[in-house]
């Protein structure tokens, strides 16, 4: 898409990622929800369509889109609404794959990039990427338990990750874990591990959520995994030094403005069906959600360009507070929703309740309140954590 006038590019994205939505996602997201299966279908259409390699570097045969280098992070954004507007589960699947891609864009060197990227571009294969750890929050996003001992040949990896997204089928796991003997943050260090490496065992039964279910995220166990120097990622403590964790906030608020927006949709589709369109609490209803999701938007995308300039401490404050905005826009919808379609809509033949119960799951990654008070301590000029999660 290159030398296409950037609103071109945007507009292009949007109707491929919108079409995939209608024809693909919309289609399967049931079954996937019902049975806890992974949506497949969508990835190859992703894939199909250029989309699996939308942040992969250009020289490596993808269109080089990234939040943390600035290069148009609103191409990634508008792909992220348009699928989160059908289903929020496989749209994460898309977002963690396409998140580690733009981790490892920057920090891998060239002769890894080749290597992890080829089978994406060339074969649609997938990345994910888990860091998560029983009871990890209360040691604080940057406490790892995992180990990674040093050894001549590399690290030699024991311990157990929660919430693996993609894992089961992942061709590459990017993950986290301590070296012994330093504090943390300068402990942490990332590597590459294949699915097929020896001790890397994937336990699905442990993933059983009331929403997000087609985000299959087992827990990942393991048992002194060997890691070749070559699939290291630089040295430890290079994330929390370069405060990569404020780059991905901007997507979790993408999500779930889509999501908001699929739900007003849905809304406005069904009522007249209902004949329950003359309401006028369900004309209020619909002109808040209007008015609540246009301002999310424009606040969403306002933080967005910020990441192209070189305010890197105002991009990080307007993604707080875009995310933050977005998704207590998409957790304030469901209950206006739900009054003014009533009983029935909630049915399993309508979408409806599979977003909600989505909405709900996913708006747990981060706290909220957190969120807000990170965003009050910069307003006072105290020290924050951007990348703070809890
Ligand atoms: C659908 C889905 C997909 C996911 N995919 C991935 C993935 O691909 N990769 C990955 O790495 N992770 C992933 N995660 C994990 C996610 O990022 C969070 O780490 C996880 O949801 C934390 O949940 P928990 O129940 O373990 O939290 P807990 O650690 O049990 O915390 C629960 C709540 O208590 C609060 N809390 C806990 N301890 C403290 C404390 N000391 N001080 C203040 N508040 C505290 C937290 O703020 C939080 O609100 C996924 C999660 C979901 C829901």
């Amino acid at each position: 898409m290159d030398g296409m006038a950037t609103e071109t590019r945007h507009e292009v994205l949007r109707a491929k990622a919108a079409e995939i939505a209608r024809s693909v996602v919309a289609p399967t997201a049931g079954r996937h929800d019902r049975d806890i299966t992974l949506p497949v279908e969508m990835l190859k259409a992703l894939h199909e369509q250029g989309l699996l390699s939308l942040c992969v570097p250009k020289e490596l045969g993808g269109d080089g889109v990234n939040i943390v280098l600035g290069h148009d992070p609103i191409s990634y954004l508008v792909v992220l609404e348009e699928l989160g507007k059908v289903d929020m589960a496989s749209t994460h699947c898309f977002q963690v794959h396409a998140h580690a891609v733009q981790m490892l864009a920057v920090a891998a060197t060239p002769e890894q990039q080749k290597r992890y990227f080829a089978p994406i571009v060339d074969g649609g294969e997938v990345i994910s990427w888990t860091a998560t750890e029983p009871g990890g929050t209360a040691r604080g996003h940057y406490g790892m338990v995992t180990e990674a001992r040093p050894t001549p040949d590399g690290l030699e990896v024991t311990g157990e990750k929660t919430y693996g997204t993609l894992a089961s089928i992942a061709a590459w796991t990017l993950l986290h874990a301590a070296l012994p003997d330093l504090p943390a943050p300068q402990n942490m260090i990332m590597f590459m591990v294949p699915k097929s490496a020896e001790g890397f065992e994937i336990d699905l039964d442990w993933w059983n959520p009331v929403g997000m279910r087609a985000a299959v995220s087992p827990r990942v166990n393991l048992h002194q995994v060997k890691v070749p120097k070559r699939d290291i990622i630089q040295d430890g403590g290079f994330y929390a030094r370069d405060n990569y964790g404020s780059r991905w906030h901007l997507a979790f608020g993408a999500t779930h403005l889509g999501a908001a927006q699929g739900i007003l949709d849905f809304i406005c589709d069904y009522l007249p069906k209902r004949g329950t369109g003359g309401n006028p609490h369900a004309q209020r209803a619909v002109g808040e959600m209007v008015m609540r999701i246009e301002a999310a938007r424009g606040l969403l995308y306002k933080a967005a360009r910020f990441w192209g300039g070189s305010d890197i401490p105002a991009a990080e404050r307007y993604a707080l507070m875009g995310k933050l905005y977005a998704m207590a826009t998409a957790e304030w919808i469901i209950n206006e929703a739900v009054r003014v379609a009533g009983s029935s809509a909630l049915f399993e033949e309508h979408p409806l309740s599979r977003q909600i119960r989505n909405i709900h799951v996913q708006s747990t990654h981060a706290n909220l309140d957190n969120t807000a008070q990170s965003i009050g301590r910069a307003r006072m000029g105290l020290d924050f954590d951007p990348a703070n999660q809890q």
